[in-house]
């Protein structure tokens, strides 16, 4: 099986779209993922997936914390923003949850401690612990097959 064929394959599985965001040395670091769930109910744990070589990678094991945002229908420019799909920088105002960054008018924002960290071939799994989090109602930003949808 080549490399095309397991990402067609995995692209069947419909997810929303996240972003998540990070602080270093007061440099705020955002990475769009869609490998994310839901893991423990108590405590309350998070598992996010990070490319060993992805930047935000190495400021998670630095920083041992990060915020994931759960983006709405309108946010499809965040995604692009913080995947490189928009090759020019843009200027994201971050808001400041539990001292940490999210972005703003997320259907969620949830700011977690590493728990645990577990290396699995080229990524990084980091289980959260979900120290506080903020709702806001409203349709998701989705992803199926390579692309966005809104679900109205
Ligand atoms: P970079 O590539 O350097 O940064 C990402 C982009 O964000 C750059 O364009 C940068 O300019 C911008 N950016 C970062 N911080 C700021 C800021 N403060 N202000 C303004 N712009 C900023 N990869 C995974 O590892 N796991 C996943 O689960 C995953 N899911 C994805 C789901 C989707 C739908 C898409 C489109 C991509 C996904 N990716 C995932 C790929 C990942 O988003 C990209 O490879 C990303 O470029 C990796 O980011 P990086 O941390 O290496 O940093
Ligand atoms: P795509 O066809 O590459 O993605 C379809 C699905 O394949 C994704 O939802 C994900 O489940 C899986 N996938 C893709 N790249 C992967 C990777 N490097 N490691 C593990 N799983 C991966 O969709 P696209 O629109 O071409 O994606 C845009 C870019 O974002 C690509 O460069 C892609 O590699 C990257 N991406 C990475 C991940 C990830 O690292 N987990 C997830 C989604 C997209």
């Amino acid at each position: 099986m080549d490399d095309r064929m397991f990402r067609t394959a995995m692209g069947k599985f419909a997810t929303g779209v996240t972003v998540i965001a990070s602080e270093l040395d007061g440099e705020v670091h955002g990475m769009t993922a869609n490998a994310f769930m839901s893991v423990s109910l108590d405590p309350k744990l998070v598992l996010i997936s990070v490319g060993t070589d992805a930047k935000m990678n190495k400021i998670i094991q630095e920083s041992q914390k990060f915020t994931v945002n759960i983006l709405s229908g309108s946010q499809k420019e965040m995604s692009m923003i913080f995947s490189g799909q928009i090759k020019e920088e843009r200027k994201v105002d971050f808001d400041i949850f539990e001292g940490l960054p999210v972005i703003e008018n997320s259907l969620v924002s949830m700011a977690c401690n590493v728990y645990e960290t577990f290396e699995a071939g080229d990524h990084t799994l980091y289980v959260g612990e979900v120290m506080n989090l903020s709702l806001k109602d409203g349709e998701p930003l989705t992803f199926f097959e390579g692309k966005y949808k809104q679900m109205i």
